[in-house]
């Protein structure tokens, strides 16, 4: 049996998930209908809504639901854009490309923001693009709470204060935060702020967008006028269900992270001694405590991935192959990573049924190909 340990890219569904989706899906009802079955379905998700308001430190009303991170993303940058007349739109240079692709259709100009070599946004260069915009500019910021890659967590609240000062804006993807910190946009003090129902163990394919009180925000989705028109559609209700569920769940586990903590540490530890020469991305930074991201000069990432595969073990590499050409990713390069690390650099990422032994175990099978690989560059 494969012990899965890439939590980053999605997560197994929970139980409480499935459970409150497998009932969701014996009841009919569209959310819109007058009758009774529609009656149902409305209440069920304006529950699932309060669950996720209560989750994010918003009002019940200022959730939108959505098919995912993406499209929450998508909406939370374009919707706030058009809707506040922004003239700038603002980037970290690590966003994932869904904030990337969004920003380039705004039309607007774009100004990225360099992070520092442990992959936190630099505040000094975000001052420094402030600074040099137009006295009349409205600028809009996106940032992600957690990066996917790394775990490393940026400065939101900073950020979002510089941003208000300049009388601008700001979005925050905490598609890899939520479930794995608190996270309450009241707290953060942003505009927008998009989560994700597959990163936290409920369904793919749904997510949400949520508001600041007031906050003028433009549809991209046209059609029925559902989600207070702000995204036409039938809503995804066994979905939605599913997502306040695993919500709920993941909640209750953050008394958990120390111990997760604990585990990513321990194996950390053990690769390091391993393969002294390695080096842990984001290491010296506050990170998400389910996330390892390790480059082992001249064990390339690619061969890493295949012989943990073969061996049983789901782990990521940070690299992506595009025609068949490996690319480095766009988060190392910004942190300032040669392409020779990058290609060596391997994600772990640890969830709720991640155990000790199986950690163990997959150290075990990493050292054993590491030595395989060093055994036939002596050869
Ligand atoms: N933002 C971040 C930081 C992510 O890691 C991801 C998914 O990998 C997304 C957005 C997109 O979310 P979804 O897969 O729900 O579309």
């Amino acid at each position: 049996m494969t012990v899965y340990l890439d939590y980053n890219a999605t997560a197994p569904l929970r139980d409480e998930a499935r459970e409150a989706m497998l009932a969701a899906y014996g009841a009919p009802g569209n959310p819109s209908s007058v009758h009774q079955a529609g009656r149902q379905a409305r209440s069920k998700v304006e529950q699932a809504r309060h669950t996720l308001a209560r989750a994010l430190g918003v009002a019940t009303s200022d959730v939108i639901f959505t098919a995912g991170g993406t499209e929450a993303n998508n909406l939370g940058l374009l919707g706030l854009a058009k809707a506040n007349t922004c003239t700038d739109v603002l980037l970290s240079a690590i966003e994932h490309p869904c904030i990337q692709m969004a920003a380039q259709n705004t039309g607007l100009p774009i100004h990225t923001i360099d992070v520092t070599g442990d992959g936190a946004l630099d505040l000094a260069a975000l001052q420094g693009v402030l600074d040099r915009l137009d006295s009349d500019s409205r600028p809009l910021l996106a940032l992600m709470m957690a990066n996917n890659e790394t775990g490393v967590l940026q400065p939101v609240e900073e950020a979002a204060k510089r941003l208000h000062k300049a009388d601008g804006l700001v979005h925050v993807d905490a598609v890899q935060a939520f479930g794995k910190i608190p996270v309450s946009l009241a707290s953060i003090g942003a505009d927008s702020l998009a989560v994700s129902a597959h990163k936290i163990g409920g369904p793919m394919g749904v997510g949400a967008l949520a508001l600041t009180c007031g906050t003028q925000l433009s549809p991209r989705n046209l059609g029925g006028g559902q989600e207070s028109g702000h995204r036409g559609g039938t809503e995804n209700v066994p979905g939605i269900i599913g997502f306040a569920a695993a919500a709920t769940a993941a909640i209750d586990d953050l008394d958990h992270n120390a111990d997760m903590l604990a585990l990513r540490d321990h194996v950390q530890q053990r690769m390091l001694v391993l393969a002294p020469n390695a080096v842990v991305l984001g290491g010296h930074a506050p990170r998400l405590c389910n996330t390892l991201s390790i480059a082992t000069p001249g064990f390339a990432a690619d061969i890493q991935v295949m012989s943990m595969d073969l061996a049983g073990f789901a782990i990521s590499s940070g690299s992506a192959c595009s025609s068949g050409k490996v690319k480095s990713s766009a988060v190392m390069v910004a942190m300032g990573l040669s392409d020779a690390l990058s290609f060596c650099a391997i994600r772990i990422s640890l969830g709720q049924t991640t155990r000790r032994q199986d950690l163990d175990a997959f150290v075990d099978a990493w050292g054993e190909a590491l030595a395989r690989i060093q055994l036939k560059e002596c050869g």
